[in-house]
């Protein structure tokens, strides 16, 4: 459908805007405010647009198009030009016929306003219609070519409608566009962040030994983003027509989003520690892959007086020396806002760089924090207690061999 040229009376243009000074003579020149006034109307002398501070350029556009086309008053007389033997004239019906005719009663030239307005002379080239005008009465037929057969026409006519019409222009378009993509987008990390909320609720795995396309369970994560999309089609919608792989799932995505979890829960324990003192568990062991961590839980007593226990981090450590670890605890509370100050305990195991009174962990901390008191870990002292009974005592070996296939059976099961 052929997009109508925006135009508004003069009159009404002049009424509706609140008008103010121009501040200088000059176009070229930096204008803050565009006054209808002082604007030239007449394009056989109107300064081009690119005359304009850029600042401005667009206001100017506004303001011509809210002025609208440049008519000569109904009485006007248009002029003969002898072109060989014939004479000619403007076509008073054409300014009817074209709403985008501009005239120049002074020049007795016509142009097109959203060319004048919006037309890039100097890549489309040809300029007839925008700053020599044009004047070839006799081949009026380039009147009807130049909004038909003009690309670079049509174009204008886009740019003046979006100007006026910023609701409809492309950049409108762009944000709700981006506005629908915001919304897809957090469908999508909504989805992942259920899922994974609920495996970490309850302790389970995330990945599958075959997460391929065709696998018969591609391991919890995957499976309860598919039951999800079974439930909501919704979701089931924007994860199918995701663009691209971004549906979100990735394994990637999938530490991202446990490891904010984890930072809000920890956050929510230094809350309820609320300044107060606290103690610290720590142990540390090496992983499977034979890495060095250190585990710290901090111990503490709530607003509503009861004695929480917390686990607060894994920390890689290069070594299980105690300055290393005391440099790797320091870390852990700071990047916690925990103050090594604030430590009133501190419960390890036996082993030397923990408890050891010349340079162990226990003595390095209490260097710095004099009230942090050292008790050796009942948790651990009740182990090195039942592992001396066991090895003496077949009865207590065999209950706890016992208790461990009990355990590994229930665990295995549910
Ligand atoms: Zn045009």
């Amino acid at each position: 459908m052929k997009k109508k040229f925006p135009m508004l009376s003069r009159d009404k243009a002049t009424s509706s805007v609140n008008l103010e000074a121009s501040e200088t003579q000059h176009p070229s020149e930096s204008i803050k405010v565009v006054d209808y006034e002082l604007l030239e109307t007449d394009p056989g002398i109107r300064p081009p647009i690119s005359s304009y501070h850029p600042d401005i350029q667009n206001e100017v556009r506004k303001a011509y198009l809210k002025i609208g086309r440049h008519q000569p008053p109904h009485n006007f007389v248009y002029p003969w030009s002898l072109k060989g033997n014939q004479r000619r004239r403007f076509g008073k019906n054409w300014l009817d016929l074209y709403d985008w005719i501009d005239y120049s009663e002074s020049k007795d030239l016509a142009f097109c306003l959203p060319c004048f307005l919006f037309k890039n002379v100097s890549k489309y080239g040809g300029d007839h219609f925008v700053t020599k005008g044009f004047s070839d009465w006799k081949n009026s037929q380039r009147l009807a070519n130049h909004a038909t057969s003009s690309n670079s026409h049509v174009d204008c006519v886009h740019m003046s409608y979006a100007l006026m019409n910023p609701n409809q222009s492309i950049k409108a378009a762009f944000v709700n566009q981006t506005k629908q993509m915001n919304s897809e987008y957090r469908v999508l990390v909504n989805t992942s962040l259920i899922a994974t909320k609920f495996l970490l609720r309850c302790g389970m795995p995330f990945r599958g030994s075959d997460e391929s396309f065709n696998s018969l369970f591609k391991g919890p994560f995957l499976e309860l983003v598919d039951t999800l999309k079974k439930i909501n089609p919704k979701i089931a919608n924007v994860i199918d027509c995701a663009l691209g792989n971004n549906f979100m799932t990735a394994p990637t995505i999938q530490k991202d989003l446990a490891a904010a979890c984890a930072c809000e829960i920890t956050q929510q324990i230094v809350c309820d520690i609320a300044d107060d003192v606290f103690c610290v568990l720590i142990d540390e062991s090496d992983d499977v892959a034979g890495k060095e961590q250190m585990t710290a839980v901090i111990r503490y007593v709530n607003s509503e007086g009861f004695i929480k226990e917390r686990f607060l981090g894994i920390v890689s450590v290069k070594e299980t020396s105690a300055k290393s670890l005391t440099e790797a605890l320091k870390k852990l509370l700071s990047i916690n806002g925990l103050s090594l100050s604030s430590i009133r305990g501190q419960g390890y195991d036996g082993a030397s760089n923990m408890r050891g009174k010349f340079g162990g962990l226990r003595t390095l901390i209490q260097n710095e924090n004099p009230s942090a008191y050292y008790v050796h870990c009942f948790a651990h002292q009740l182990q090195l207690a039942l592992v001396a009974c066991a090895k003496t005592h077949k009865d207590v070996s065999g209950f706890f061999g016992k208790v461990n296939m009990l355990e590994s059976i229930i665990s295995f099961i549910f």
